[in-house]
């Protein structure tokens, strides 16, 4: 039986609930550019762009038929089961994980239903649309308010933690990643280093040789009986 177990998720794990991946068929950039949206330079330029495309994806998550699907449901009952460590890692700004039931989810591109203060650096909960020149309720500054996520440029967030926890896991498991975006695409080789990595995927990924076992197919059908296996 394993003892600590990283489990990092990415776009693919959300598309059948329906939301888009970044790249592949339908994908976010087949129709928007990374540099012209994702970028600090992008909100710099043309902010009120940005803020329109952060508030319709906002929108679609908050008001459209958007649920957890069963992978999402397999990896909260992990957790739940699971008498070691267990952490959850995303790629994803959604909040499917947490509706799913996950618990202290680590947000390593941050969340789309957060919004930022360049001023005061508070972060608060947000799930309506936000304008040029909202305010920010913690220090009232008009203007200054950015979506809570990581842009292209950006350091992620909460990697010194992620980057103990792999140093200590003894099971990797990589659901619905391209392993095109670093750091993340090379968390399978700190892990593999001492741990058991798994890649559970919809077709091989970019880093696919460097998984010590490869399940494909749709995450919401192989994950799930792979779990119910980890927690026998
Ligand atoms: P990506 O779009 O680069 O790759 C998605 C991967 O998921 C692909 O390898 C694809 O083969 C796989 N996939 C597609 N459908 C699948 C399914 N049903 N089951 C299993 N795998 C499936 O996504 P990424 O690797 O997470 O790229 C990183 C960036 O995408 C991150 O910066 C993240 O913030 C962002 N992103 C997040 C969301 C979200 O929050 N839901 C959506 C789009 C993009």
């Amino acid at each position: 039986m394993y003892r600590s177990i990283v489990v990092l998720t990415g776009a693919g794990i959300s598309a059948e609930s329906g939301l888009q991946t970044f790249r592949g068929a339908g994908g976010i950039w087949q129709n928007h550019r990374a540099e012209d949206l994702a970028t600090p330079e992008a909100f710099a330029a043309e902010p009120a762009l940005v803020q329109r495309f952060y508030n319709e994806r906002r929108r679609q998550l908050v008001s459209g038929p958007i649920e957890p699907n069963p992978a999402h449901y397999a990896l909260a009952k992990l957790q739940a089961g699971f008498s070691g460590t267990f952490t959850l890692v995303t790629q994803n700004v959604d909040n499917l994980h947490e509706r799913a039931g996950s618990q202290n989810v680590l947000h390593m591109h941050g969340e789309l239903l957060r919004m930022r203060c360049g001023g005061c650096g508070d972060s608060f909960v947000v799930e309506g649309d936000i304008e040029l020149d909202s305010l920010c309720p913690a220090c009232a500054s008009v203007g200054l308010l950015r979506p809570d996520v990581v842009w292209f440029g950006e350091m992620p967030k909460h990697m010194d933690v992620i980057a103990r926890l792999l140093g200590d896991c003894d099971l990797f498991l990589a659901v619905g990643t391209s392993g095109n975006v670093y750091p993340a695409a090379g968390f399978v080789e700190i892990a593999g280093a001492h741990a058991h990595t798994v890649e559970v995927n919809l077709e091989p990924s970019e880093v696919q040789s460097h998984f010590a076992e490869r399940l494909y197919g749709k995450a919401g059908e192989v994950l799930p009986p792979y779990i119910e296996q980890l927690l026998k």
